[in-house]
């Protein structure tokens, strides 16, 4: 793969708390790259799907890490990894279908990996049941006035 032009790491606790706080440093970290603010909601709402689901459903009876390595290449690429280690995903495919939720209670509706899908150009998961989950989402920023500039 090519080489990043800038890169983070964050790791923090499956707190409620901190998926506002995770979407919000990732939106920070890539306000470097002058997003619309229409990229940077979408963003902000993939990255949010993807930490809520670590902290309701990897982690569901206890506290777990979560590891969110957002990376930026040339051409306004981005790159977003969110990793736990919580209870894995058995079926993949089956999961991220439309729809689907192991939720019991009603309370989801089993879309966020739609959601995460329709406002990013890819999202790859990789799954160990009782290892955790690795999602990665990318996309391609519209390129603005200006960028060449850019250091
Ligand atoms: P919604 O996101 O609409 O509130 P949901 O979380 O159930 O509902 P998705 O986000 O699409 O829907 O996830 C589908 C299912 O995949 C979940 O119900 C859960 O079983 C499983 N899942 C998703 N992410 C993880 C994860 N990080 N660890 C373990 N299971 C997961
Ligand atoms: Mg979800």
């Amino acid at each position: 793969m090519k080489k990043a032009r800038n890169e983070m790491t964050l790791v923090f606790l499956s707190r409620s708390a901190n998926e506002a706080f995770s979407r919000s440093a990732a939106a920070a970290f890539f306000s470097q790259l002058d997003p619309t603010v229409e990229e940077l909601a979408d963003i902000k709402t993939a990255v949010s799907e993807a930490v809520t689901n670590c902290i309701v459903h990897a982690y569901r009876d206890r506290l777990g890490k979560i590891r969110l390595t957002a990376r930026i290449y040339e051409g306004g690429e981005i790159y977003i990894q969110i990793k736990d280690s919580g209870c894995g995903i058995p079926d993949v495919k089956q999961a991220m279908e439309p729809l689907f939720t192991t939720c019991e209670t009603g309370e989801r509706a089993g879309l966020g990996f739609a959601v995460m899908q329709s406002f990013m150009d890819k999202v790859s998961v990789r799954s160990a049941p009782g290892k955790g989950t690795t999602v990665t989402l990318r996309k391609t920023l519209n390129a603005r006035p200006g960028d060449e500039a850019a250091g």
